[in-house]
């Protein structure tokens, strides 16, 4: 499994640095944000497993980070960093959709214990794809090839096949093309234009017709306008 990336949003400063500090042994990736605006755009950023937020931040604070954050990435796991006594805020943000908080001060070993009970839940809730249906056809995943009844075969590349594993284990929502960047090719967005992505999801189409020309399968990925993909109908999850 790779490592864990998460973002820390917190404008104190050694509050910020402890848990990053804290978090980095223990093994996760951490990205850290001093304030609402940094926070909300590095909460929402592609690849990201968990984001420990501030409540009270300077410019947008915490609550109104969470507001957006859930428009973008209803299911992104959040863990709110919460004052004593503010019970009113807890309660808004639990609402809001935060999947845990901590009441400060809180130390480091709780903090984490909390952060590694969520990630159990939301990295290993999906599990591994190995067959999918394709109309009448079958994709082999680990032999990356699709199959026909009529004894027709095509090939995929193994970029063409993780592209196609991750959104089916992902079916229940459209993923964006720099998502699709980050976890498929497993780089930055840096060195690749996201067209490599929609060169990528042309030919697995192309190869996802029926060889008898039956028809396309106009609905194995399906386009989500200005956003990325998504797996189609046509697509059913085998063992
Ligand atoms: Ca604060």
């Amino acid at each position: 499994m790779p490592k864990a990336r998460i973002v820390v949003v917190e404008d104190e400063a050694a509050i910020r640095r402890g848990l990053s500090d804290a978090l980095r042994l223990s093994g996760y990736e951490v990205t850290e944000a001093p304030d609402g605006g940094a926070g909300l755009r590095e909460a929402a950023a592609a690849g990201v497993d968990l984001v420990l937020l501030d409540i009270m931040l300077p410019r947008r604070d915490g609550l109104e980070v969470l507001s957006e954050l859930r428009r973008t990435n209803p299911t992104r796991p959040v863990i709110l960093l919460t004052a004593r006594g503010s019970e009113d805020d807890r309660v808004r943000g639990l609402k809001m959709g935060a999947d845990d908080y901590v009441v400060k001060p809180f130390s480091a070993k709780e903090l984490i214990a909390r952060v590694e009970a969520i990630l159990r839940r939301t990295m290993r809730a999906v599990p591994e794809v190995h067959l999918v249906g394709v109309g009448c056809g079958t994709i082999d995943l680990d032999r990356r090839e699709v199959r026909w009844p009529g004894g027709g075969r095509a090939d995929l590349s193994e970029t063409e096949a993780a592209l196609l594993k991750y959104l089916v284990s992902n079916r229940e929502r459209a993923v964006s093309r720099e998502e699709l960047l980050s976890r498929v090719w497993g780089i930055g967005t840096a060195g690749l234009e996201t067209r490599a992505v929609d060169m990528h999801v042309a030919r697995l189409r192309a190869k996802l017709k029926t060889p008898d020309g039956g028809g396309d399968q106009p609905d194995a990925i399906v386009t989500v306008r200005a956003h990325g993909y998504m797996a189609g109908p046509a697509l059913s999850v085998g063992r």
